[in-house]
This record gives structure tokens, C-alpha cells and sequence, in this order.
């Protein structure tokens, strides 16, 4: 029985374990014996009662949970604000990985990943004491979005030891959110002064609750950029408040404290435990504030020499190509999926591709096609343009689970228990003209006798599915002809990624696209007796996407059609 060993024990571990099934059992493969390596996920280390980014329909794709309320659509989701909770979550996360797997080394770390003729050795840490090697057939890397971003000033990085030496008043945004963070001074929450810095939803998470604990944030900056927005700070903090309104609040308590600065100096006063930040604003004057706390949220990310890379043997890494949507799954400009081995047998996945796990600007080729590399493809990142807009962050768990699940090609229906099946009985002689056996030779498959499942249980994730998806579950469910079904599939691509849809859509305005879908198209067959035929014309001159892409683009631009949707409950403005 073959070893699998998934490094990581957060979202992306948990996603591409329960879809890659389905991939595999259509190759014939198995993942065999599954252990699980790794220390704690984001949201095991985060409080439990953190309010989470996003509502759960936005969070559990088409793999956690099971039914339409447990997966957070009912027909008054468009007005829920409910967001999950980083408890919830987790322990969601944390039942499947143990559902599908044998073994796991709790607090473990694997600091180099090797290759012996078929055999992966890990070479792991377990609780920072030295462990040992495990030896498997198979590697899922999920190791998240990367190292955080150090902190630096005007000068240059400031290293572990400087930091190290003002004794825990500097902070990353990761650990001061854990409830296991202790402030090392002996002052109130209420005379403790805070700074933070950082654009990001990350810091204004640090802020708040920094505020929850009813602590004094009076300086949150973040640098200047270098476009013409450079010193603008509502384009600067705009990461910090994405759609959905979750951090509304902090947005509004907090604006005048947000500044665009650049960071020249940070100081310990002497024979105090205040630390003297020292700024730059635009006019090029300096801002000297005094602050007891420097929380710092600058993201995180794989590079040449940090994360991934810093992993994997260079003669691994060698033998690495660029998995991407090869389908056209997500969209017709396909992006980066995951990095890994031409067998699949070593794949690094999930969020480390926002920063494509450290092999940006690389040569490394594009997995079937040696003349291409990584480079050619879009990024991860804009795998985001799909997506409802309150779950476009690029490192999020919306994104995570579109691009493995379009990695895995996996589609959200089970066969019905007891349900139908199809019997296909090979013919006696074959029928085909083949290579080696003429048409009317003796089928050698002529006593495989085999079935399939016809009935199947759908439980679709309508906001975060993929194309396929969609038109697979629109196939299997409706008896919509195929340009009616393709236009209702982008039509609910458009529809979701609209701003008046930020939480994406209900059940119910679905049904309403698919249910217009098919009447446009039986209306245009009305007007056109030859429709098909005109249809069959324009995808050979077009290409087989333009005239649906013209039709959804006349369907929803014009005053009558917006009014059309306006009165169906899709708003268009
Ligand atoms: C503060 C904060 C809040 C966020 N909030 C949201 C949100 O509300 N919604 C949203 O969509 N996204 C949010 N994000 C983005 C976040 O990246 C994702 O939510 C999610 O955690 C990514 O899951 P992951 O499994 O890829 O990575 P992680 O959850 O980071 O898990 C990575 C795993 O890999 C392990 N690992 C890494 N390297 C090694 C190694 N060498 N050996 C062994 N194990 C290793 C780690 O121990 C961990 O178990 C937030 C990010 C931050 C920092």
C-alpha cells in the first residue's frame, strides 16, 4: 500500500484531500495510507471567536459540510452578515483531516524534502526537538501563504536579534492575534499606546482587536506606494477593507489615525519601555510618535530563498512543472494551479500559490507542454476575477478551494444510494478502425461487462463553482439546450462577481438566471428558425465562447434588461 504524508494541517490540506478522490479514482490510483505532518493551521493559532473575513457560503466550497443550510445558503443569504467564526472553522477542518487519514505528528516541521528512486524522504523536527525521516511514495505540500514579510525601515531589514532585543514590544499581527499572546509590560490595556503597520485586512484585524482589548492604537500607517497614488491613503489601506463590510467599523473609528508613511527609524527610549517611531510623510518632514506596542502585518510570501524553495532539494525543485487550468475551468485565460512533479506524485498546492510558492519569474515548464513556462500563465491570483467580491482575497479560502478543486477536477455530486445504473455491454466485434485491430475484429473487451451510476445527489457551491462545474450540474439537472446552459453558466459567473452581489447569490436568483437562460434562448429560437445552425456559424468565425460572451453582454447592459432583472430579485445598476 502506497504512503502519502500531507504536509500542512490548514484548508488547503484538508481541500485538496477530499477532492483528489475523484481525480484518482479516474486514473485508476490511490493515495493509500495518509499521515499527517505539520504544526498548527492560521485558525487553530487564531482566537476562536474571531469573526472571520467572510459569511460560510463564501467559505466552504463544494467540499466542507454537507446540505444547503449547513453550507450557508438559504434564500436570505444576500442580507446574512452572520460570518463564521475562526472556531468553527477550524474544527471543521481539523474532523476531516482526521477523517481521511491514519496518523498524524502533531507539531511537527519538515525542513527539507528529498528524493531516493521512488521513495520522498522528509527530513522533520517534531516540537522543535529533532525527529526523524519519513519515507513515502507520495508529498502534498499545503505549506500556506509563506513566511511573513519582515520588518523594515528606510535602512533595510531589521533583523531577528534587533527585534529580539526590544522583548516582545514588537509584534507580527499572527501572534498578537493568537489568545495565547501576553503583553510583556506591566501596564493596563488602557495605558498601553499602539502602533500598527500594515495595509492590509490582517492589520485592521490587529487594530480591532487591539481595540477589543481595549488597548490605544493612535498610529496605524502603512508606506507609500510607487504610482501616482503613492501617498493616497484610502488606495493604501484599500486591502484593509475588502467587500463585504466586515471591517466597516474599524474603517470608520480608525480614519484619522491612518497615515501613509515611511517608516525611517524605529528606537527603544532610554530607561524606558516606550519606542520611538520616527516617520516621513509625503511633505518630507518628520513625525516622531511614542509608543508602547509596534504590531506589524505586512503579509507573507515564498520567495527564492524562504518557504517552499527553502524546502525542496535543488534537484527537486529541477524536476518541477506548472499545473494551471488546463480545462479552461475558471476562465478562458487559464492561471496557475499548482507547482509539483510530471507524475503528481510531489505537488505543492493551495495559498503558497498567490506568491506561485517562490517560483515566480522562474523557467520552470508548464506541466504537457515543454515549449511554455511558468511565465506564460496567468496568475494565481486572477483566479479572484471569478469570484464574489467578499471572497477575492488572493491568499483566502474562497480561492483555495476554487483552484484545487479545478486542479482535481472535481465535481460536487455523489451517485445516489440504490439509485440507477447504466449496463454497457461491449460488442462482440469492434467498431472502430484501430491501429492494431481492423474494424470487425474480435473485441478482446468483449466480456467486460460494466456499469455506472445515472442518478446523482447534487450539493453545488453555485459562488465559488467553476464553469465545468456549473454546466455539469446544469446538464445533469435541467434539460436546458447547450447554448441555453452556457449562457446560464455565465450568466451566474457575471452575476456573482457583480458589486451588487459582494456575498454572491441565493438558490433562488440561480434558479431565476437558469430559468431566463432557457427562455432567451427560446425566445431567440423564435425569432430565428435556424438558430442552431447561426449558433454552430458564429462558434467556427468566433470561437466557441464570443457569442455567449456577446449575448450576456447585451442581456445585461441595456435599460430594458436591467429592468427585466431588477423585477426577477438580480439587481443591475
Ligand atoms: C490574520 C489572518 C486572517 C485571515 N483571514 C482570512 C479570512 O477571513 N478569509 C479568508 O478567506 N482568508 C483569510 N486569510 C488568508 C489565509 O491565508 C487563509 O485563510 C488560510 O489560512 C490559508 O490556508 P492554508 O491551509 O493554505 O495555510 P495555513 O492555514 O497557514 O496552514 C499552513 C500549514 O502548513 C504548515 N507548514 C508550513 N510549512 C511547513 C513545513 N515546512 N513543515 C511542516 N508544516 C508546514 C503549517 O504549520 C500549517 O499547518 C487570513 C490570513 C491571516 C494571516
Amino acid at each position: 500500500m502506497p504512503i502519502t504524508i500531507i504536509i500542512g494541517t490548514g484548508i488547503s490540506s484538508a481541500a485538496y484531500l477530499l477532492s483528489v478522490k475523484q481525480y484518482l479514482t479516474s486514473t485508476n490510483q490511490a493515495l493509500g495510507n495518509v499521515g499527517v505532518v505539520g504544526g498548527a493551521d492560521l485558525w487553530q493559532k487564531m482566537s476562536h471567536a474571531h469573526a472571520m473575513g467572510q459569511p460560510t457560503q463564501l467559505l466552504t466550497g463544494n467540499l466542507l459540510g454537507r446540505g444547503r443550510e449547513v453550507r450557508g445558503f438559504t434564500p436570505q443569504q444576500l442580507s446574512d452578515r452572520g460570518f463564521l467564526t475562526a472556531g468553527q472553522f477550524s474544527r471543521t477542518i481539523q474532523h476531516y483531516l482526521t477523517q481521511h487519514s491514519c496518523a498524524q505528528l502533531a507539531d511537527s516541521y519538515v525542513y527539507r524534502i528529498t528524493k531516493e528512486g521512488s521513495k520522498y524522504l522528509l527530513a522533520t523536527h517534531v516540537e522543535g526537538e529533532i525527529g526523524g525521516i519519513i519515507t513515502c511514495d507520495r508529498v502534498i505540500f499545503a505549506p500556506g501563504p509563506g513566511p511573513a514579510r519582515p520588518l523594515a525601515t528606510e535602512a533595510g531589514i531589521l533583523s531577528e536579534e534587533e527585534i529580539a532585543g526590544f522583548g516582545r514590544r514588537i509584534i507580527k499581527g499572527n501572534d498578537f492575534m493568537s489568545p495565547d499572546w501576553t503583553t510583556p509590560l506591566s501596564l493596563s490595556p488602557e495605558e498601553t499606546i499602539v502602533a500598527v503597520y500594515g495595509g492590509s485586512a490582517t492589520a485592521a484585524w490587529a487594530v480591532e482587536l487591539a481595540d477589543m482589548r481595549k488597548m490605544n492604537v493612535t498610529c496605524w500607517f502603512t508606506r507609500p506606494g510607487r504610482d501616482k497614488d503613492a501617498w493616497n491613503a484610502k488606495v493604501r489601506f484599500s486591502e484593509a477593507f475588502p467587500a463585504g463590510d466586515r471591517n466597516n467599523t474599524v474603517e470608520e473609528v480608525y480614519e484619522t489615525r491612518r497615515h501613509v508613511y515611511k517608516l525611517k527609524k524605529v528606537e527603544s527610549v532610554e530607561n524606558s519601555t516606550k519606542i520611538r517611531l520616527i516617520f516621513e510623510q509625503q511633505d518630507g518632514r518628520d513625525v516622531v510618535t511614542y509608543v508602547d506596542l509596534l504590531i506589524y502585518a505586512l503579509g507573507a510570501e515564498h520567495t527564492l530563498t524562504q518557504g517552499v524553495r527553502s524546502v525542496l532539494a535543488p534537484a527537486l525543485c529541477d524536476s518541477l512543472v506548472a499545473y494551471y487550468d488546463k480545462n479552461r475551468a475558471i476562465s478562458s485565460t487559464p492561471s496557475l494551479l499548482a507547482i509539483g512533479t510530471e507524475d503528481r506524485s510531489l505537488m505543492v498546492v493551495g495559498s503558497a500559490m498567490s506568491s506561485a510558492g517562490g517560483f515566480g519569474g522562474s523557467t520552470l515548464q508548464v506541466q504537457g507542454d515543454a515549449s511554455r513556462t511558468i511565465s506564460t500563465l496567468a496568475p494565481y491570483r486572477e483566479i479572484n476575477k471569478t469570484l464574489p467580491d467578499a471572497a477575492k482575497p488572493p491568499e483566502g479560502i474562497a480561492m483555495v478551494m476554487a483552484g484545487i478543486e479545478a486542479l482535481n477536477e472535481y465535481v460536487p455530486a455523489r451517485p445516489v444510494r440504490g439509485g440507477r445504473k447504466a449496463v454497457f455491454i461491449p460488442p462482440r466485434l469492434t467498431t472502430s478502425e484501430g491501429r492494431r485491430l481492423p474494424r470487425g475484429s474480435a473485441n478482446p473487451d468483449a466480456n467486460r461487462i460494466s456499469s455506472h451510476d445515472i442518478d446523482f445527489e447534487w450539493d453545488i457551491n453555485f459562488n465559488t463553482s467553476n464553469r465545468t462545474q456549473l454546466a455539469i450540474y446544469i446538464a445533469q439537472t435541467t434539460d436546458l439546450s447547450p447554448f441555453a446552459a452556457n449562457l446560464a453558466v455565465a450568466l451566474i459567473v457575471y452575476f456573482r462577481t457583480r458589486p451588487e452581489n459582494v456575498r454572491g447569490l441565493s438558490d433562488p436568483q440561480v434558479t431565476t438566471i437558469i430559468t431566463c437562460a432557457d427562455l432567451i434562448y427560446k425566445k431567440l429560437a423564435e425569432l430565428n428558425h435556424d438558430l442552431d445552425a447561426q449558433l454552430l456559424h458564429f462558434d467556427k468565425k468566433w470561437g466557441a465562447e464570443q457569442h455567449v460572451v456577446n449575448c450576456v453582454g447585451y442581456v445585461t447592459t441595456t435599460t430594458e434588461w436591467k429592468v427585466f432583472w431588477r423585477n426577477e430579485g438580480i439587481s443591475l445598476t
